[in-house]
């Protein structure tokens, strides 16, 4: 479907949702946000280029009602019959270029988001593994064997979406095997650019605006996959220098790699956390539970974007 039937479909779609009585809401999640744009098939994180950013931040605020991550259960549960559906937009993953792009734009558009934060940038430069992993790939400065536990020759192949299989397959990697891979990998690609992630005066910045920030574990771990006490630890490390930095509570997660089950929650909860978000698709009702709620991650067009939501919508709207 080209562009503009794409748009025409969600409009037509979206209409005929509102007029059902569905308490239902949605959540985006964002991660790297600015320039040209990315490529699904070749890139890790692709980017949401900025003109289409602007052009989605358009479009959800027209057709739904924008809220703070933190309101959206209580906006669903509150939702009438041929009003608005609400919609939070939230990014993840402390990108230099949330500050940088995508403020300025949220700014403009008047709406408010939420940011989860890792805080593993604060005090310096900082880029994950799975950064660090992107531009090995682009500057092919790793041989296809040339990492222990994966074979990493696909995706130097070039061959559609590979990148995105061995970055799965190492977030499944035991957390020891994961680490020895990031350090073959910081030691193909060298330390990270000096203006990567987000220092203490961008997350204030963030929190003067009047966006939330939230937590997204110091070390990004996938949670399922740790121990009792390693979840503890992830649960509590940093968030204390996050909340300092934000001089606000944070008291809502993002689970890591969107990854959470019934142990993870739990855990959460015992954390003192109100809100938990995961990547598992679909809208969000009044029964989610508030500790695993769903989020949407965002389309690369503003049409698709469009199209994506208003199906979330037309599912729990019969
Ligand atoms: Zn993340």
């Amino acid at each position: 479907m080209r562009d503009a039937a794409r748009t025409m479909r969600a409009l037509v779609l979206g209409r005929r949702a509102r007029r059902s009585s569905a308490r239902a809401g949605a959540v985006l999640v964002f991660h790297r946000v600015g320039g040209a744009g990315g490529d699904t098939d070749l890139e890790i994180l692709p980017a949401v280029s900025g003109r289409a950013f602007a052009q989605q931040l358009r479009h959800v605020r027209r057709h739904y009602r924008v809220v703070p991550a933190a309101q959206l259960l209580d906006a669903v549960r509150s939702r009438r019959r041929g009003e608005q559906f609400p919609v939070a937009i939230t990014f993840d993953d402390d990108l230099a270029s949330q500050v940088r792009d995508a403020l300025p734009a949220l700014r403009q558009a008047g709406v408010p988001a939420t940011f989860f934060l890792t805080g593993a940038s604060l005090d310096g430069p900082h880029s994950f593994w799975w950064e660090d992993l992107q531009r090995a790939i682009d500057d092919e400065v790793i041989a296809a064997d040339g990492l222990p536990h994966v074979d990493a020759g696909a995706a130097l192949k070039r061959s559609p979406r590979a990148i995105l299989d061995l970055a799965g397959t190492i977030v499944r990697l035991p957390r020891e095997q994961r680490d020895e891979v990031a350090v073959a990998l910081r030691d193909a690609t060298g330390p990270p650019s000096p203006d990567s992630g987000l220092r203490p005066h961008d997350v204030r910045a963030l929190a003067d605006a009047g966006c939330t920030v939230g937590f997204h574990t110091l070390r990004h771990d996938a949670l399922p996959g740790l121990s009792d006490t390693e979840l503890e630890e992830a649960l509590r490390d940093g968030r204390e220098v996050l909340a300092a930095a934000a001089a606000a509570r944070v008291d809502l997660i993002a689970y890591p790699h969107g990854k959470a089950d019934a142990r993870v929650t739990e855990a959460a909860r015992a954390a003192g956390f109100r809100l938990g978000f995961t990547t598992a698709r679909g809208a969000v009702t009044a029964d989610t539970d508030p500790l695993r709620i769903p989020r949407t991650v965002a389309d690369l067009s503003a049409s698709e974007l469009a199209l994506r939501l208003a199906r979330t919508f037309r599912a729990v709207a019969a």
